[in-house]
């Protein structure tokens, strides 16, 4: 399986040469020259498969270049009972009769987030080990995803991660979650400024060619096809266990931001997965919703970004979105070049007038909706009373917007993208009492911080990577 650019402007490159880089050379993004496809029948004998099992399935198909025996092993280190609390990895929890909850958030930090970067982990220190090379994972963070990743990459061997975050602007509890961090290869740098200033300084450093080269700086972030193809597998896992029979639809409401776990829906769909519909659900920051409702896509400034009670979907500028417009226009790398050089010129496109604008339901099955403050409070409160079950503000988003989407006869299954402890400020509000926390991180805000502030500055950042690595 060879992977080529949505712009078209890389030579095919095989799993392992994309699986450490972040854009194409091109400015596009990496996708396979094609879906494998999985029948009806194989998606029958895949029913009894454990999720390692299913996890070596799917990932085997787009990792041709890796060993069987290996994909198998490096699977089997990243779904244990231990790291996600139990063997299902991903239960599927029945809420009332047609309506599913998909368990992502119960591993190492409490977001679904860990379990592409589990893999992740796994994958990067297999891959750098037999070609004898080094990463210095280089992120920003507004709390889930540095947090993942700094789990996942925790004492692999060819592997540091030095993670951007804003100083004083996270929570407590994701503050300490990364800082508290013992091992030697995380470094935690507290940048004077907000998460947009720590992005901006590390897209400055990858700007710099030479810099990135000689010091091997490498990306985790959500655009990285290793992390899309990890979230592939619970799709299946999903359908398999919420279908009555095979064939039957299944809808699956995802709370959005960057657009990458919806993504890997898409593209579990284009390999036969019989889902029906695809429903994005975004908080205030509905620059998804305007899209998928009218055709329109309009990214709005991080100054227009409001900051919600929904953090972690408070995104207007979608970077998985142009995977899903390559597929949408045929593939025509031409034309997506053209649309993306038109949002980098007017801040967007339209293709409400367009004959894509139908296909985006029709064909692949994509619908949206959106949530606000106060729908999250609600449906907070509506999910305890009427479900006994506590869900997270994001995953508040998602259950509202099934509530209005599902559909008579069609079982719906939304993503549950992080557990409430995380968000505790919110469950008091909506319920007047705090979330339970996993008693793995009872003591967490009293555990040793570990972590060095740095001025807003992408020279002082890059001072503080080269003195680390010659230390
Ligand atoms: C990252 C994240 C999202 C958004 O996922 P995307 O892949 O960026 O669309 C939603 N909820 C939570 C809790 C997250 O951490």
């Amino acid at each position: 399986m060879d992977y080529i650019s949505t712009r078209g402007g890389m030579a095919p490159q095989s799993f392992c040469d994309i699986l450490l880089g972040g854009l194409a050379p091109d400015g596009g993004l990496v996708v396979p020259e094609r879906y494998p496809h999985i029948d009806a029948a194989t998606l029958e004998r895949w029913r009894t498969l454990s999720y390692p099992q299913l996890a070596f399935e799917i990932v085997s198909r787009f990792a041709t270049d890796i060993p069987a025996e290996d994909v198998k092993r490096l699977v089997e280190a990243a779904y244990t009972e231990a790291q996600f609390g139990s063997a299902d990895i991903t239960p599927l929890t029945r809420l009332e009769d047609g309506l599913y909850l998909l368990e992502l958030s119960n591993g190492p930090t409490l977001a679904f987030k860990d379990i592409a970067m589990q893999l992740l982990g796994q994958l990067f220190e297999y891959v750098l080990a037999r070609r004898g090379e080094r990463v210095n994972i280089v992120g920003a963070t507004s709390g889930d995803t540095g947090s993942a990743a700094e789990y996942a990459m925790r004492g692999k061997r060819g592997v540091n991660v030095f993670m951007l975050s804003p100083h004083g602007r996270m929570s407590p509890f994701q503050r300490a979650q990364m800082f508290s961090l013992a091992d030697a290869n995380i470094h935690n740098l507290a940048v004077e400024g907000t998460f947009d200033d720590c992005q901006d300084i590390v897209k400055a450093i990858n700007a710099d060619a030479a810099f990135k080269a000689e010091y091997k700086i490498g990306a985790v972030n959500s655009i990285n096809w290793g992390r899309v193809v990890a979230q592939v597998v619970y799709y299946f896992r999903a359908y398999l266990a919420a279908a009555p029979k095979i064939g039957d639809p299944v809808d699956f409401v995802v709370p959005s931001g960057n657009f990458g776990n919806i993504c890997a829906g898409h593209i579990a769909r284009q390999m036969g997965l019989p889902i029906g519909r695809l429903v994005v659900a975004t908080n205030e920051n509905d620059v998804l919703d305007e899209f998928f409702r009218t055709g329109n896509y309009r990214v709005r400034s991080s100054a227009d970004t409001l900051a919600t009670s929904s953090p972690s979907m408070d995104i207007s500028k979608a970077s998985n979105l142009e995977r899903f417009v390559f597929d949408l226009i045929d593939r025509d790398s031409e034309e997506l070049a053209r649309l993306w050089q038109e949002v980098d010129r007017t801040g967007g496109f339209d293709l409400g007038k367009t004959p894509y604008f139908a296909r985006m339901v029709g064909k692949f099955g994509f619908a949206s909706g959106k949530s606000t403050h106060q729908d999250r409070i609600d449906t907070i409160r509506l999910a305890k009373s009427r479900w006994n079950r506590v869900i997270d503000p994001h995953t508040a988003d998602g259950v509202k917007v099934a509530l209005e989407q599902r559909r008579e006869g069609v079982s719906m299954v939304t993503l549950e993208t992080a557990l409430p402890a995380k968000f505790e400020t919110t469950i008091v509000e909506a319920l007047g009492e705090k979330p339970q926390r996993p008693a793995k991180f009872a003591d967490l805000e009293k555990q040793p911080q570990r972590f060095q502030v740095v001025g807003n500055d992408a020279a002082a950042v890059k001072k503080l990577v080269v003195e680390t690595l010659a230390s």
